[in-house]
C-alpha cells in the first residue's frame, strides 16, 4: 500500500505532497466550479505558478503604471483589505486621507487659495485617469448645458476637441453622447497645436482636453499657449471654452522636473485637471484623481448624497464599492518621499531615459522621435529607413521579447499612421543597470536581424 493511500491519522493531510493532491494531480478546473474545497497553500500553488507565464512587469517598458513598491506599501494594503473607501462614516479616517490627498494635488498643481492657506480645489479619487476622465469630461458638459439653457439655446449637440487622446476619451465621448473632434497631427507634430484649435472650437465646445504627456508620444502639449488662443476665440466670438488637463503622467512629472512650466490651475482657464496616482504618482494599481480649481466648477446635480451607511456624503464616482488601499498608499508615498523625494525619483528616471536615447541614437538605424528631455521620462524612435532596413519594429519588438523585454512597436495616431514607432517608459523601479542590460539586448537583436545567427552576435561580442 502506498503511503498517500495509508489512513494513517497521525499523517493527515501532511501526506499529501503540493503536487500530488487532488486538485494538481488534473487540469484547473476551467469552466465549473469544483465540487469539493482544496486545501489553501495547494491553491495557491497552482495559482501562484500559473501567474508565472504572465510577463514579467519589472521588464515591461510599456506599461506608465507602477511596478514597484515599498515593503510599507504592501503591509499597508493589506491592512485595508478590508475598507471599502465609499463607506465614508465606517471609515472616516480613509475619508480623511483622500481628502488629505486632495489637498496635496491641489496645492501641487496651484490651486487658487482661499487666503486661509486651504486651496478651494475640490476633488476625489478614481480607479484611475479614465475614471476621473470621465468626471472631468460630464462636468464639462453639464456647465455648457447650464449655461446654453440660460441662453435658451440648444443643447442637441455638444462636442470635446483635442489631439491624439488616450481611448478613455473616446470612450467619454461614446458613452456620454458627445462628439469627439479629434485635430488630426500636423507633420512632424507631437500633439496637438495651438493654431489649430480655431478650426475645430464652436458654441457647443464643452471643452479642450490638453494632455500632459501623450500617450502615443510622451510630449506635454503646450497648455498655455492653447489657453492664449482659447482668450483669442474668446475675444472674437465670446465662446468661453474651458481647458481639461489630462495629467494622466505628466501631473506628477511636470511640478517636479518643470517647475516653470506653467500648465495647470495657473492658468485660469485650467478648470479640472486628472491624474492617475497608479502611473508617476507612484501609487499602487487602482488609484486616480479628478480635481477641479473651485467648487463651483462641479455642478451640484453630479453630486450624489449618500446617507445609508450613515451620515451625508457627497459623492461624485462611477463606481459605489471600492478598495481603500490605493489611496492609502498614495497618502503613504506623498509623506514617505515629499516633494524633494519624488524630484529625485522622477530625475533618477529621466537622466535613465536620456542614457538610453544615447545608446539608441548610436546603434545606426534608428532616429529618436523624443529622447526622455523636457517631458515624460521615456524615449521613443523609428527606423531611419523602414523600407530598406530589412527587418521592421515588430521584429525588433519580438526579438526583445525572447529575453523578456516588453517593448511594444505601434503606429502613430491619425494622419502620421505610416510611422511605426517603439518606445521604451523609464519609470520608479527600472533602474539604470537594468536599462544598459536592454541596451545590450537590443544591440544583439539589431545584429541578430541584419547579420546572421544569435552565435555570430555572441562572438561578435554583444553577449553579456
Ligand atoms: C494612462 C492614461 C490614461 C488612462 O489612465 P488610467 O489610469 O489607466 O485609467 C488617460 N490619459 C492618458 C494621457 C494616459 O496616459
Amino acid at each position: 500500500m502506498a503511503l498517500h493511500e495509508a489512513k494513517d491519522p497521525r499523517l493527515g493531510d501532511a501526506a499529501t505532497d503540493l503536487f500530488a493532491s487532488p486538485l494538481s494531480e488534473d487540469v484547473l478546473p476551467k469552466h465549473r466550479m469544483p465540487a469539493e474545497p482544496s486545501r489553501p497553500e495547494v491553491v495557491y500553488a497552482l495559482i501562484h505558478n500559473e501567474l508565472l507565464l504572465d510577463g514579467n512587469a519589472a521588464q515591461n517598458l510599456a506599461t506608465f503604471c507602477t511596478t514597484w513598491s515599498d515593503d510599507e506599501v504592501h503591509r499597508l494594503m493589506n491592512e485595508c483589505l478590508d475598507k471599502n473607501m465609499i463607506d465614508k462614516d465606517e471609515y472616516p479616517q480613509t475619508a480623511e486621507i483622500e481628502s488629505r490627498c486632495v489637498n496635496i494635488l491641489a496645492d501641487l498643481w496651484n490651486a487658487p487659495s482661499t487666503g486661509d492657506d486651504a486651496p478651494n480645489a475640490m476633488g476625489c479619487s478614481t480607479t484611475g485617469s479614465s475614471e476621473a476622465a470621465m468626471l472631468g469630461g460630464l462636468a464639462l458638459k453639464w456647465r455648457w448645458r447650464e449655461r446654453r439653457r440660460s441662453e435658451g439655446k440648444s443643447t442637441e449637440r455638444p462636442n470635446l476637441v483635442c489631439g491624439p487622446v488616450q481611448i478613455c476619451w473616446d470612450k467619454f465621448a461614446r458613452y456620454f453622447d458627445v462628439e469627439l473632434r479629434q485635430v488630426p497631427l500636423e507633420p512632424g507634430a507631437t500633439g496637438l497645436r495651438a493654431h489649430q484649435l480655431k478650426d475645430y472650437v464652436d458654441e457647443n465646445t464643452i471643452g479642450v482636453v490638453a494632455i500632459l504627456g501623450v500617450t502615443f508620444t510622451c510630449d506635454y502639449e503646450p497648455v498655455a499657449e492653447f489657453a492664449a488662443e482659447l482668450d483669442r476665440i474668446q475675444a472674437e466670438t465670446g465662446w468661453d471654452v474651458p481647458i481639461h488637463v489630462d495629467a494622466a503622467s505628466g501631473g506628477f512629472i511636470a511640478p517636479f522636473l518643470h517647475p516653470d512650466l506653467v500648465w495647470d490651475f495657473r492658468l485660469p482657464r485650467v478648470a479640472s485637471i486628472n491624474a492617475s496616482g497608479h502611473k508617476y504618482g507612484l501609487a499602487p494599481l487602482g488609484v486616480g484623481w479628478a480635481i477641479w480649481r473651485t467648487a463651483d466648477l462641479l455642478p451640484e446635480d453630479l453630486v450624489f448624497r449618500v446617507n445609508y451607511l450613515g451620515g451625508d456624503i457627497p459623492t461624485f464616482a462611477l463606481n459605489f464599492s471600492r478598495p481603500g488601499g490605493e489611496i492609502i498608499a498614495q497618502y503613504y508615498t506623498f509623506l514617505r518621499l515629499g516633494r524633494g523625494g519624488y524630484r529625485r525619483v522622477q530625475q533618477a528616471c529621466a537622466d535613465t531615459a536620456r542614457y538610453l536615447a544615447e545608446q539608441v541614437a548610436a546603434m545606426g538605424p534608428f532616429t529618436l522621435l523624443y529622447d526622455g528631455n523636457g517631458a515624460l521620462p521615456a524615449v521613443s524612435y523609428k527606423l531611419t529607413d523602414p523600407a530598406g532596413a530589412g527587418f521592421s519594429l515588430y521584429d525588433l519588438s519580438d526579438q526583445l521579447r525572447m529575453r523578456g523585454w516588453q517593448v511594444p512597436a505601434y503606429p502613430l495616431p491619425a494622419d502620421q499612421q505610416d510611422t511605426v514607432i517603439q518606445r521604451v517608459l523609464i519609470r520608479h523601479g527600472v533602474g539604470r543597470d537594468e536599462i544598459a542590460l536592454l541596451a545590450a539586448d537590443l544591440r544583439r537583436a539589431l545584429h541578430r536581424l541584419t547579420r546572421g545567427t544569435p552565435a555570430d552576435a555572441d562572438r561578435a561580442g554583444f553577449h553579456h
